[in-house]
């Protein structure tokens, strides 16, 4: 680096920065995001006090060497020089001073994390001269207690409570409770006091000397950036640690000077709707901190236009002016100064998932952006919350308003929760089973306490990160959850969390009603009504219409019932990728009926449950085709080991032990014990001929159609007698059949051979022609690596990505997510969960390797996936760039889909154009 290294920029010198940086984002890595804007604000003409930038630049040279480079201070007395020419005012002039705010400004906003003094410059004389410039002597001893306090707090590391038991006592004996009731005198007698504290506390004096207040208060935000709470907040938020904060040294202006003063924060368009009109909060006669702190009750910026007409129409013509530069919502700051308005910030503003949808569409129609910046802007997660219930917006608003805000911590697992805090997991649970709502709340959880999360309506830890167990928990059970929340402190031994807001403390005891709210991270305190936002939303709606036309990949839905394949047409769905047959099966009036055809002894038994079990899948598929008329339906044939269907082992095993002790002990009809006691040792016994040691790579799939053919039969017949009444009723049907977990191409040509056949007997019989396909689910490694001699058989494959992820890792699919997989995710050992985000390395290869082989061998190959993966964002981007032809997930992840889908396409182009979908290629099978 160059020995005239440029640590500092006056906000009226962006052009330089811009010469040094590439890109927008470099500005704001060297000016931090307050800075970049406040520079770019000026630039626009807007008013903005005069201020400069000590970059981050400089804040990390500062915390390499330990202290402020000689050229950083340097620089910055330069830029303080022209800043006193800017004004007119001199920094510690006993006659016209200077004051100048001191504010942090990280690249990445970190609200309330670092730390900002203001007032800087004020000491007895400039206090003085403040007092007779502004004719306000109240005010003036005001500002400069607000400064002793902030810079003992911030810079001497004085706690902030004995501060406030000196106003409180001051407050007393005024007998008043607020602080702008206290007179001038008392003002100057709080300053001297505040001083006498930081003398006592700090072991030194306040410095009076303006420079020293300005240098020691820079290096102060500088270190702020290695506070705990920030370290721990970008821990949280995946910032990284070496970027450092830029410090804002700017001109201050008061808000707090009468009644032509005021201070306010808006947003261009409200942030928890969408709709178009600036929305905001602003107090007369105050200073900056007192909106935030909540401590005053401030008015909608409606108000306004009434109480400083001028301020308020300059605010609306320039909110909307940087809305339209930015191309996107903001969130400003601004102070009136005896009717002068100044801007202190703006930045995009954050938005609640609704507000994303309806923003985006409303700044498209007016022609601000484009629809494809449209779909980017909102993320699946915003998707996704119109599918899990949600705090009532307006009775969070009241909540804020009335205080109830009890703390923020990290939106890990989103929706809204309302219920009792339970201190443990069991407790959790007992409450639960007795019908009573639970929000479970440590420190952390760990996986003692999965039974907790699972009764719990919602959970709450102080820490813990993103992918601490309780997020990643939260999550896979779709439980809404707020972690990391670092103003809490949780005491699982006396059952009580202390949570700091402010100077106070709030105790919540077990048994307290709290709402918390997963998709903000926000926890209130008491009991706050939900409501479920509609799929209906028409913002949505078409939104999700023009991601259609984007999308290349189709959305198909796995639905087993005719209601599910309904709400997945209505929901987009294009077709049905999945229908498990074997869910029919497991029905009150079935399950008997399968049981017997498992347990049957003779052939003849057999025929008779299947034929009984036939007109119900029948009247199964009759309603899937009829819902779906004319898109899709790939019916799978049976897939699950047989024991799913029968009793447990252990249960019957016990039961036996219980009839043989009450035979012995003679305790009821012999006869009638004996007759039960053979019954059930038949069935312990078949229980027991059908018991594997690893079921799930045991009789399953196409090996149970090989080994009971009847059954794949009776399935095969159903499904096309199914499509002949409807084809008869003028109802188009595209069945296509699907073998499960073949592993060998042979598997598959015996499979085919059976099943032709029957549908060709069965169509013969009907006087109708079907055009059906005939594919397999690819579910096994051996699968993917054979694809070409699968393909010979197969005219579709649909990646079974929930086995192909068990059996390609060789982890158990049902036991691993809630056992060692956290582990293994806490550690780092993976970073993401295998069986919710496709595992591109590995299973992703192997997927790669089918799609390549399958369509050597059939180039127009229709290729998807119906694993769980298929509704995951990130899986189905790498499911576009696998080339496959659709998506297949559950219903209500349909909307999700669409969006990926279409965010894929926009994130890697559109591949080259292949058959439709689909579409059917063996008319009729009558070959
Ligand atoms: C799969 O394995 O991904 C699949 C869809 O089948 P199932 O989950 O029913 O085993
Ligand atoms: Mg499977």
């Amino acid at each position: 680096m160059s020995k005239h290294r440029r640590w500092v920029y006056r906000f009226d010198q962006l052009a330089s920065v811009e010469k040094r940086c590439e890109t927008w984002d470099e500005v704001k890595g060297l000016l931090g995001g307050k800075g970049a804007n406040l520079a770019d604000m000026t630039r626009l003409g807007l008013p903005v006090p005069p201020g400069f930038v000590v970059t981050t630049a400089a804040c990390r040279a500062y915390l390499a060497a330990g202290a402020l480079p000689d050229d950083v201070w340097d620089q910055a007395l330069e830029a303080l020089a022209e800043l006193e020419s800017a004004t007119g005012k001199r920094f510690g002039d006993p006659v016209n001073p200077l004051l100048v705010s001191c504010r942090s400004g990280a690249k990445f906003s970190m609200p309330g994390m670092m730390d900002t003094v203001l007032n800087i410059g004020l000491n007895d004389d400039t206090a003085a001269a403040l007092a007779r410039l502004t004719g306000d002597e109240r005010f003036a001893w005001d500002a400069y207690r607000r400064l002793v306090q902030m810079f003992g707090r911030v810079v001497m590391g004085v706690a902030d409570e004995p501060f406030e038991a000196v106003l409180r006592d001051a407050r007393k004996r005024r007998g008043t409770t607020n602080d702008s009731d206290l007179p001038a005198a008392d003002l100057r007698e709080i300053t001297r006091q505040f001083r006498a504290l930081v003398r006592r506390e700090a072991g030194r004096e306040f410095p009076l000397d303006p420079q020293l207040q300005l240098r020691e208060a820079t290096e102060a935000v500088f270190r702020s950036w290695r506070g705990k709470r920030a370290q721990d907040y970008r821990r949280a938020a995946g910032i990284a640690d070496d970027l450092g904060t830029a410090v804002n040294i700017v001109a201050m202006v008061f808000g707090n000077l009468g009644a032509g003063s005021a201070t306010g924060v808006a947003t261009t368009r409200n942030v928890s709707t969408g709709e178009a009109q600036l929305e905001g909060d602003y107090l007369r006669n105050a200073q900056g901190e007192d909106v935030v702190a909540g401590t005053r009750e401030v008015l909608p910026i409606a108000e306004l236009a009434r109480d400083l007409p001028a301020a308020h129409a300059e605010l609306v013509r320039i909110a909307q002016l940087l809305e339209r530069h930015h191309r996107d919502v903001q969130d400003i700051e601004f102070t009136i100064e005896r009717n002068k308005l100044w801007m202190l910030q703006t930045r995009d503003a954050k938005r609640t998932a609704r507000a994303a949808v309806r923003i985006a569409v409303e700044l498209t129609r007016e022609r601000r952006i484009t629809r494809r910046e449209a779909l980017a802007r909102v993320t699946p997660e915003h998707v996704d919350f119109f599918l899990h219930p949600q705090l009532d917006p307006a009775a969070v608003k009241a909540a804020r308003a009335e205080g109830r805000l009890l703390a923020t911590g990290l939106n890990v697992s989103p929706g809204a929760a309302v219920g009792e805090l339970a201190f443990d997991a069991d407790r959790a649970e007992q409450w639960a089973v007795a019908r009573r709502d639970v929000v479970m709340i440590r420190a952390e959880t760990k996986p003692d306490d999965v039974h907790g999360m699972l009764a719990a309506r919602g959970v709450i830890t102080s820490r813990g990160g993103r992918t601490s167990h309780a997020a990643l928990v939260a999550r896979q059970f779709g439980k809404p959850a707020v972690v990391g929340i670092l103003a809490m402190e949780v005491d699982g031994e006396a059952r009580t969390a202390q949570v700091k807001r402010g100077a106070a403390t709030t105790t919540l005891r077990e048994g307290d009603w709290v709402s918390l709210d997963g998709t903000t991270g926000e926890v209130f305190l008491g009991k706050l009504p939900t409501v479920q936002p509609s799929l209906d939303d028409p913002f949505l709606r078409e939104l999700l219409a023009w991601a259609d036309e984007v999308r290349q990949l189709g959305v198909w839905a796995n639905a087993d019932y005719p209601r599910d394949a309904v709400r997945a047409r209505e929901l987009g769905a294009e077709g049905i990728g999945l229908c498990r047959t074997e869910h029919m099966f497991f029905e009150t009036e079935r399950l008997p009926l399968v049981q017997k055809l498992i347990l049957a002894t003779t052939a003849a038994e057999r025929a008779d449950m299947l034929a009984r079990l036939l007109p119900m899948q029948r009247a199964d598929f009759d309603g899937l085709f009829r819902a779906m008329d004319g898109l899709p339906v790939t019916i799978r044939l049976i897939d699950p080991p047989l024991h799913e269907f029968l009793p447990r082992h252990d249960e019957v095993s016990r039961e036996v032990t219980v009839l043989e002790t009450r035979l012995q002990l003679h305790d009821g009809d012999p006869a009638q014990l004996e007759r039960e006691l053979a019954g059930k040792r038949s069935l312990l016994g078949a229980i027991s001929a059908l018991r594997e040691e690893n079921p799930m790579l045991g009789l399953r799939g196409v090996r149970l159609g090989i080994h009971m053919p009847e059954l794949v039969k009776m399935q095969v017949r159903a499904i096309f007698e199914a499509a002949c009444a409807c084809k008869r009723d003028g109802v188009r049907v595209r069945p296509k059949i699907m073998i499960p977990l073949i592993a060998h191409n042979n598997e598959l040509r015996v499979e085919q051979t059976l099943l032709d056949e029957v549908a060709r007997e069965v169509m013969a019989a009907a006087g109708q022609r079907i055009d059906y396909e005939f594919g397999t689910m690819i579910e096994i490694p051996r699968a993917a690596l054979t694809a070409d001699q699968i393909a010979e058989y197969a005219e579709f494959f649909s990646f079974g990505t929930n086995d192909l992820t068990q059996t390609t890792f060789g982890i158990s699919r049902d036991d691993a997510e809630t056992g060692f997989l956290t582990e293994y995710l806490q550690n780092g050992i993976l970073s993401d969960n295998p069986f919710a985000t496709l595992d591109e390395r590995g299973v992703g290869h192997l997927m790669q390797i089918a799609v390549d082989l399958g369509r050597t061998t059939r180039p127009d190959l229709e290729i998807g996936i119906c694993g769980e993966h298929g509704g995951d964002p990130r899986s189905i981007d790498l499911c576009h760039r696998l080339g496959l032809d659709y998506v297949s997930c559950s219903p209500f992840r349909i909307p999700v889909a669409r969006l990926a889908a279409a965010h894929a396409t926009l994130a890697h182009g559109k591949r080259a154009a292949r058959r439709p979908a689909g579409h059917p290629r063996r008319p009729g099978r009558d070959h």
